[in-house]
């Protein structure tokens, strides 16, 4: 046994400095990002925030509201007939990850579309991306389609995220073990990495080989999306922030025929495994949970809330684009 001494640390640990400069005007800093992937060498430009895979929030609705300019990682509970219309409209194609697991069935499905239809993103979700099965269902992926951008995790120290890069030829890694809003696997196994320092670690690793990270969990506010980004998350995954909209897949609580809240519950908790796996299998546990989130409107109230912060954020820190944000950064912590 080890024991870390190094301090690691959440959002909530941390405020970013502001500093003299000469402010840009809100109005002109830009949230557009242009990338080159790694492996797939191909490019992405729009504005680095992912709708999460979730069964709530990562529908076609909530695509819809979202592109062209972010991007959302559809969930893989959707009928094949209703994959094949989405992926087959051109509109959704630049914005959208079709999501898959590891398993054989994920595969075959994935094949089954694109068949038929392009599908330019997919998005490889699994709980625990330290499995050596995992990096080689990555590296098939890569060998069936090398022109594909692969999103794939969750991962969240950094040589895991080489790993992925260079040997599974993953481009952008999914970094976050146990910050999401409804995820318990901190308080059922003990394991995870405190969100803001795993973002600065796997984003060292992953620019250093010219790869690429997406900070998936935990962020609660548009100040916490800034912190991710300013800490080198070159996208930011959200579930909470993004429930309660009127794009999610959702079953509502309703009173007088109107809208309060919506049912929001983690993918590996008790609900979601009733839901799509017929039960928990009785040698796990479940690691997420259920919560009741208030009812927010339309998706664009809270897009522009996000936005608006992460622009007011470059002009404290003095820069005139999200680029630069993280250049132009300086964390102070927290007493
Ligand atoms: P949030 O933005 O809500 O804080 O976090 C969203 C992320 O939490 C998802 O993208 C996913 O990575 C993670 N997540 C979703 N459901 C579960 C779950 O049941 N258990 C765990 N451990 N993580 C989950």
């Amino acid at each position: 046994m080890r024991i870390d001494n190094e301090p690691k640390l959440d959002y909530d640990d941390v405020l970013i400095r502001p500093k003299r400069s000469e402010a840009p005007s809100r109005s002109t800093i830009k949230l557009e990002r242009k990338y080159r992937f790694l492996n797939s060498k191909t490019t992405w430009s729009g504005i680095p925030i992912v709708a999460s895979n979730m069964d709530t929030t990562g529908s076609f609705e909530m695509a819809a509201a979202l592109g062209p300019q972010m991007m959302t990682c559809i969930h893989k509970h959707y009928s094949n007939e209703d994959l094949l219309n989405f992926f087959g409209s051109e509109e959704h194609q630049a914005c959208a990850f079709f999501t898959i697991g590891i398993g054989d069935g994920d595969f075959a499905k994935l094949r089954e579309i694109k068949e038929h239809v392009p599908v330019q993103y997919v998005c490889v979700d699994v709980a625990n991306g330290y499995t050596e099965y995992f990096i080689d269902r990555i590296m098939r992926l890569r060998q069936s389609y090398p022109k594909i951008t692969i999103m794939a995790g969750n991962v969240a120290t950094p040589e895991m995220v080489q790993e992925l890069l260079i040997t599974g030829a993953a481009d952008i890694i999914k970094v976050g073990i146990g910050p999401g809003s409804v995820c318990t696997t901190r308080m059922k196994t003990g394991v995870g990495y405190p969100q803001l320092s795993a973002i600065i670690e796997c984003a060292d690793a992953a620019h250093g080989l010219k790869g690429h990270v997406c900070a998936d969990g935990g962020c609660r506010t548009p100040g916490d999306i800034v912190k991710a980004l300013a800490a080198g998350a070159d996208f930011v995954m959200l579930g909470g922030m993004l429930a309660g909209h009127d794009e999610c897949q959702a079953e509502w609580i309703e009173e007088n025929g109107q809208r309060v809240a919506m049912k929001f519950y983690g993918m590996s908790s008790k609900t979601a495994m009733d839901k799509y796996t017929g039960g928990m299998k009785d040698y796990r546990a479940a690691e997420g949970t259920d919560s009741i989130i208030l009812y927010k409107g339309p998706v664009s109230n809270t897009l522009q809330d996000i936005c608006g912060g992460v622009r007011s954020a470059c002009a404290y820190v003095g820069a005139t684009s999200l680029k630069d944000l993280s250049k132009c950064t300086t964390f102070v912590r927290r007493a």
